[in-house]
């Protein structure tokens, strides 16, 4: 019983604040926000948001009257230290916070390219509200960008940029596009679609050096002795957890800050949620660190009803989407490890899903504008059910008949 702390006000933070006060909790709660914006969605920053012109009150989870009300106090700084014998958290205003339980929730930071001029002011990431501001501000006066890595947020961007009008390459390492989150139907799908739209997709190639004249970017040189002209760069090459914190504080990390199923650390009075996490899970059997609002968003209720006395391991079925351009992806369950893809729908009616197995056991659906799937795999999945690969492929099997 005590002050709940909670470091980090992206997706996991806000809604351990949120699911805590539902659930009735009374003591004193404090998220620390490092950012200068009321807790905010960040999903829209590299679709919706940077393509419209909507304000960045359409993002935020709550107004602050929400806050108020609650008795939710945000506290605006930066966590800089831990004192566990002492339970209290350190900002670097110099204030310190006492805690009767503290939850990192420090989400991720973007990877930084280390590569000549890659700090230049034409040279920008996409993982925050300011940056997604600073690229729709200056996209207008843009004319080439060059696009280096085609994980989710780089095609995203992608395709928004094409929309708006630019010349657009997308640079990728591996053969091929979304290559560690999806099957190589789905990544054929989508190189396909961003071909047909405009964007030109260099796959196997990498970024050698960004040129620049006077400060402003003029193009990247590729690692294929080529060189593309560009006055803008936006890289996408995936993302660091925020451990620190927690390393330095002596709790165990590796890939993430190390927690067990119950999203406890090694010290019962520290949790760790979302992205900065690297949890235990029996339902997947190791360890497992997950990208996604879904992930963030469960492991806080989960660790908010634990903290109001519900204590049960987190065991969420996994979800996630992309939006690029016209096409919906949605992925359920984790499709890695898979040994057979089978299709469901058709690819040149833009819209089919991909079945993945492993022997006859379905791990994940990654569908394509077919939320009927999508929300099917949920269902199906969430029940610790499967369908056979030959029902998959049958387009006159009623997925309904399995979820009775
Ligand atoms: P975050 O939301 O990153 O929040 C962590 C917060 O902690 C940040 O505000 C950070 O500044 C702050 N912080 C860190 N250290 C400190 C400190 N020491 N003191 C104080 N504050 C600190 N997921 C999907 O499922 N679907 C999507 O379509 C999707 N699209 C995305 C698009 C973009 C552009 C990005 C960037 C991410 C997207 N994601 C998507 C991923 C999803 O947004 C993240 O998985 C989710 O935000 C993770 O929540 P989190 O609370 O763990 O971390």
């Amino acid at each position: 019983d005590g002050p709940v702390i909670i470091v980090g006000a992206g997706h996991g933070g806000y809604q351990v604040a949120a699911s805590l006060r539902q659930a009735g909790f009374s003591q004193r709660i404090c998220l620390i926000n490092d950012e200068a914006h009321l807790p905010y969605q960040r999903p829209p920053l590299s679709k919706a948001y940077i393509k419209g012109s909507a304000g960045p009150e359409s993002l935020m989870f709550r107004p602050e009257k929400f806050y108020q009300d609650q008795k939710i106090e945000l506290i605006a700084g930066r966590a800089v230290s831990i004192d566990r014998a002492g339970h209290k958290v350190l900002l670097a205003s110099g204030e310190t916070l006492a805690y009767a339980h503290l939850v990192l929730a420090t989400g991720a930071r973007n990877r930084l390219l280390d590569l000549p001029n890659a700090n230049l002011p034409d040279v920008k990431y996409l993982r925050i509200l300011d940056e997604s501001d600073a690229l729709r501000a200056i996209m207008p006066s843009k004319s080439r960008v060059v696009v280096i890595g085609a994980g989710f947020i780089g095609l995203e961007f992608a395709a928004t940029a094409r929309i708006k009008g630019l010349e657009v390459d997308v640079l990728e390492l591996a053969p091929r596009v979304m290559a560690r989150a999806v099957t190589a139907e789905v990544s054929e799908y989508f190189q396909e679609r961003h071909r047909e739209a405009g964007i030109r997709v260099h796959l196997g190639v990498q970024a050698t050096s960004i040129e620049a004249e006077g400060g402003k970017v003029t193009g990247v040189s590729l690692s294929d002795g080529r060189h593309l002209p560009a006055d803008l760069v936006v890289v996408g090459v995936g993302v660091l957890p925020n451990i620190e914190l927690a390393a330095e504080a002596g709790l165990p990390v590796a890939a993430g800050i190390i927690v067990d199923e119950y999203l406890s650390t090694a010290d019962p009075d520290i949790s760790a949620i979302g992205d900065c996490a690297l949890f235990a899970s029996p339902r997947f059997g190791g360890s497992l660190r997950l990208e996604s609002v879904q992930n963030a968003t469960d492991h806080a209720r989960c660790l908010a009803a634990r903290l109001t006395g519900d204590r049960k391991p987190y065991d969420s079925h996994p979800w996630f989407w992309s939006d690029q351009g016209d096409d919906k992806l949605q992925i359920s369950g984790l499709t890695t490890g898979y040994d057979r893809v089978v299709l469901r729908g058709s690819a040149a009616n833009k819209a089919f899903s991909a079945f993945c197995y492993k022997g006859e056991t379905l791990l994940g659906i990654e569908s394509i504008n077919r939320a009927g799937d999508h929300m099917f795999g949920r269902r199906l999945q969430g029940m610790h059910r499967s369908i056979t690969p030959a029902q998959a492929a049958d387009e006159s099997f009623d997925l309904k008949s399995a979820l009775a």
